[in-house]
């Protein structure tokens, strides 16, 4: 049963259901993909248009033994291999969105709202749905399937409050063999009937699902605050206490999105020099701790960033969709803070990460700065892993990782093609994909060696 208005069977995504619900699971013994490597070595400076970090292999072959990659070389490996060869089309990493809500597919692009009056009008009655175990499973499916089919094959999501819409999502991905990090929303105020825990009940639920899926498989389980104005003080020590205990946990939240929200905490939380020091006082700030958005932040809390190792995911799309400000990038690198980026759906308007790059250089242009397409990229692949501590599992070719990888078409369409053909260079040939494509462009998917979408 299902409340949804965004049938499966309408999208693109379908299919990429029929190859997760096929046989088609277990990865080939040997499988070789032709096609132009692009990755990265170390993350790109900021504005270097020629950087060192770029690894671009054109016309070579991604070798794959058992899901995990093997190699890179330029002849063709033999007969021995199952080769497919995407000559002319472009082979990246799988993208890594760092911070996207699963039952927000049902409203992204909701139009007239600033991110308060939004919660309220449209994601609140969307997410009081995933209490039903049927919509969760359902839409867990077809959110995953959805991030499969614009590229993204590793992902930090939310899901709502209740214990079993993340159930559902943990469930939907070690089906899919994907590297999901995610965790039941802890909301217990503020919130309307339908939407809210208590401390000892969520508590107990969290214990429960770390018990059962965190490090099970590709599976992580992080501790999920929304924002600080839903969850009261001893809601908050209490999701501080649990990071403590166990510092494998993810910790996810959002932080100083817009200039209301901020006045909100700070009303709500008089004794906290910023929003950023109410989760610091609670210990929740750690090097796996995934901060959505950071726009009004200040120098003091960059520092408090760098010094506890948590991560900002920037969500430009959102961040324009919704009004909320334009982020300083390049402050954060100053400031020694790693920088991923997410498309927020449905705060943001696209799954896709090359749209969600393309308005990520148009916030930086907005404040006189230039994101390159390396910088962009990077951080949707090996910035993304190493600041979530798994670039030794996934985000570039190095020998060892597992398979997340996709193929692209370099042009989809007579302008973008035009557009290729006269690009003097690489950085200008790939600024111009990422400002061109999205997944009208995607020919494949493959998580861990196995092909989880197929456009044809
Ligand atoms: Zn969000």
């Amino acid at each position: 049963m299902t409340s949804s208005s965004f049938p499966a069977s309408a999208s693109s995504s379908s299919a990429s259901s029929a190859l997760s619900r096929s046989a088609a699971s277990a990865a080939p013994a040997r499988l070789a993909l032709k096609g132009d490597l692009l990755d990265f070595t170390a993350a790109p400076a900021w504005a270097r248009v020629d950087d060192p970090a770029v690894r671009f292999r054109p016309g070579h072959w991604l070798l794959i033994e058992q899901g995990r990659i093997v190699g890179v070389q330029a002849d063709d490996p033999g007969e021995g291999w199952q080769r497919e060869d995407h000559s002319g089309r472009l082979i990246l990493p799988g993208f890594v969105d760092t911070h996207v809500h699963s039952p927000q597919l049902d409203v992204i692009a909701s139009y007239g709202t600033e991110l308060l009056d939004w919660l309220n009008t449209y994601t609140f009655p969307a997410e009081r749905r995933y209490q039903d175990p049927d919509v969760a499973q359902e839409g867990a499916a077809r959110f995953l399937d959805a991030l499969l089919a614009h590229g993204t094959t590793a992902a930090v999501v939310y899901p709502t409050v209740h214990k079993v819409s993340a159930e559902a999502l943990f469930e939907a991905a070690a089906a899919r063999g994907m590297r999901l990090i995610t965790g039941k929303i802890l909301m217990d105020r503020h919130a309307p009937d339908g939407l809210r825990d208590d401390v000892h009940q969520a508590e107990r639920d969290c214990l429960d699902l770390i018990a059962r899926h965190h490090r099970r498989e590709r599976l992580a389980y992080a501790v999920t605050v929304r924002f600080a104005p839903t969850s009261t003080p001893e809601q908050l020590a209490m999701a501080g206490a649990l990071c403590r205990a166990d510092p494998t946990l993810y910790m996810q939240t959002h932080v100083a999105e817009n200039r209301s929200e901020v006045d909100w905490v700070a009303r709500l939380f008089p004794e906290a020099r910023s929003y950023l020091d109410v989760y610091d006082r609670v210990g929740l700030l750690h090097p796996r701790a995934v901060l959505a958005h950071g726009i009004w932040l200040d120098e003091t809390d960059r520092a408090v960033l760098a010094r506890t190792g948590a991560q900002i995911a920037h969500c430009p799309s959102s961040n324009l969709f919704l009004g909320s400000g334009l982020f300083d990038w390049p402050a954060h690198l100053a400031a020694g803070v790693a920088v991923s980026v997410a498309s927020d759906v449905g705060g943001g308007t696209s799954l896709s990460t090359q749209r969600t790059l393309s308005d990520g250089y148009k916030v930086q242009a907005l404040k006189g700065q230039r994101m390159t397409a390396w910088c962009g990229l990077h951080a949707a692949t090996r910035g993304a892993a190493e600041a979530l501590d798994l670039s030794s599992e996934l985000g570039h070719f190095d020998p060892g990782t597992l398979a997340d990888v996709c193929i692209w078409d370099w042009a989809s369409g007579p302008v973008a093609q035009g557009r290729m053909d006269l690009a003097r260079d690489l950085h200008e040939r790939v600024f111009a994909w990422m400002t061109l494509s999205d997944e009208r462009n995607l020919v494949a998917s493959y998580v861990a060696g196995v092909a989880r979408f197929r456009r044809d």
